[in-house]
Formats: structure tokens, sequence, C-alpha cells
């Protein structure tokens, strides 16, 4: 009895350390936000089903992130189209810019294309997929669920060529994976604004971990008054998916970065300096 007592005791511990990332990551991890361009809502109304924001005006900012981890490059998103550099693109309530290309971004901190091993997207709405193309030999790393729509929609699936068509690697994803296996990047699963959504969890040595939000949150407000947007595709999912991400922000100790919100762009230092 008392030995598989302990033998229970000593699974559970394996489970819990499986389970809880480490306080101090294998490798020197660093974390650079970058201007992935900027989306000026004229009208507010479709992000909430309850009329939260109707007629309200918000310019949102588009962000993704690199993460470098010993050697190893993910990018977080890949932003509006690149084709939009210098000019700009109307469709309904958005008006959207951009000022420069990822890859001009990641030229500025010697980073080339082919040095990053993973693109991570957090969704299929296209401000978060224009320019993965841009990395053709980088793993893909998605939600199955996002996936398989990507895969059946030809107006998206044209940013996906190099994985579609050209041989490149996907990695479809299903619950929290571990990007570089010692706890320090896991995509977090938070269906519901699209049906693989996730968003990111990045810990590094020098500070609080880090939450990226995905598209679980568009801005502040929302977290407060649990703005759920009319387009999203679960509204019972996307409620206990931002249920999800508050509680591991609570756990964690950690800093939520809403990735379209203007004043979270502070809360990491400016490009080209990286978070550590
Ligand atoms: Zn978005």
């Amino acid at each position: 009895m008392r030995t598989r007592l302990l033998a229970m005791a000593l699974g559970w511990l394996a489970l819990t350390a499986m389970q809880a990332p480490p306080a101090t990551p294998a490798a020197a991890v660093s974390l650079w936000r970058l201007d992935c361009g900027e989306i000026h809502v004229s009208n507010l109304d479709v992000f909430s089903d309850a009329f939260l924001y109707v007629g309200q005006q918000k310019t949102l900012t588009d962000s993704c992130y690199l993460i470098r981890h010993g050697e190893r490059y993910l990018l977080w998103d890949t932003g509006l189209s690149g084709a939009l550099v210098g000019t700009s693109r109307d469709d309904g309530p958005f008006r959207m810019t951009q000022r420069a290309r990822v890859r001009d971004q990641l030229a500025r901190i010697g980073v080339r294309p082919e040095q990053v091993n993973f693109v991570g997207i957090s969704h299929y709405h296209f401000d978060h997929i224009g320019q993965a193309a841009d990395f053709p030999g980088a793993t893909l790393l998605i939600g199955g669920p996002d996936w398989e729509a990507i895969r059946s929609r030809e107006d998206i699936a044209a940013n996906f060529q190099p994985w579609i068509e050209g041989g490149a690697t996907v990695q479809t994803v299903a619950g929290d994976p571990d990007v570089f296996g010692d706890g320090s990047v896991m995509l977090l699963n938070l269906p519901g604004h699209t049906p693989g959504h996730h968003g990111l969890l990045v810990r590094l040595r020098g500070r609080a971990p880090v939450l990226l939000s995905g598209d679980q949150f568009h801005f502040t407000e929302q977290v407060r008054n649990n703005g759920v947007p009319s387009f999203n595709v679960n509204r019972a999912d996307t409620l206990a998916s931002s249920q999800r991400l508050l509680t591991i922000a609570d756990s964690l100790d950690a800093e939520l970065i809403i990735q379209h919100e203007p004043a979270d762009i502070a809360k990491l230092p400016a490009f080209p300096e990286p978070a550590r």
C-alpha cells in the first residue's frame, strides 16, 4: 500500500514537473516586438456582440514578435501584407497601413529569413498571416483546425504556398506545444476567436513571463467588460479561453500583452532593443 502511494505521489510530481514551465529557461531567451502595421477602426461595433462599443473609433496596432532561444528563432505572427508598405487599404470599418516589412526589420538586427526556424501563427486572419511566405524555410506552427480552414480557402491559402505546395514543414498543434523543449516558449490553446486560435507564453531570465494574447483580446477594455467580437467562431469557447488566459497571467504572475493594443507596445523595449 505504502509503495503504491509513493508511486502515485512520484507520478503526480512527474506530471507536475512536466506541466509547470521552469523558472529559468535552459538557454538565453530574447523577445523583440516588431511593427506589423496599423489598423484604424472607424466603428468598433464588430468587437462586441453585445453592443459595447457602437460608434467608437480606435487605431489598433498590429504586432509581430521575434523570439531567440539560444541560436534558434521563432517568429510569432506575420502581420499585414508586405505589399501594403507605402500604401493603404480600406475594408469596411478598417483602414490598414504598414511601415516596413518584417524581413526588413529583421535585417536591422542581423537576422536573415533563412535563420528563422519556426513561424508560429496565432490564427488564420489576414492581419496575422500577411508575410508568412517571406520565411519559406521555416517550420509552420499552427492550430490544427486553423490549418484545415486555410487549406479550404483559396484567398487565405495563397499566403501559405511554401507549406501547401513547396514542401516546407507544417506542424499542426493541439494543446500547448513546448517549442524549444524547456518550457520557455509554449503555444497556449485558446479556441473561440477561430477554432485553432493560440496565444504564446514566453519565459525570460530577467523579467516576469510574457503572455502574447493572439487575438483573445484586441484592446484593454475587452478584458474588463468581456467584449466578444461578433465575428468570433464560438462565444462560449472565447469566454472560457479568456478566463484561462487571465488565470495563467495570475498564476505565473505574467504580463499580458494584447497584440493589437497600442498602449501595450510600451510593455516591451522599443525595437531594436529586445526584452531578456
Ligand atoms: Zn488580429
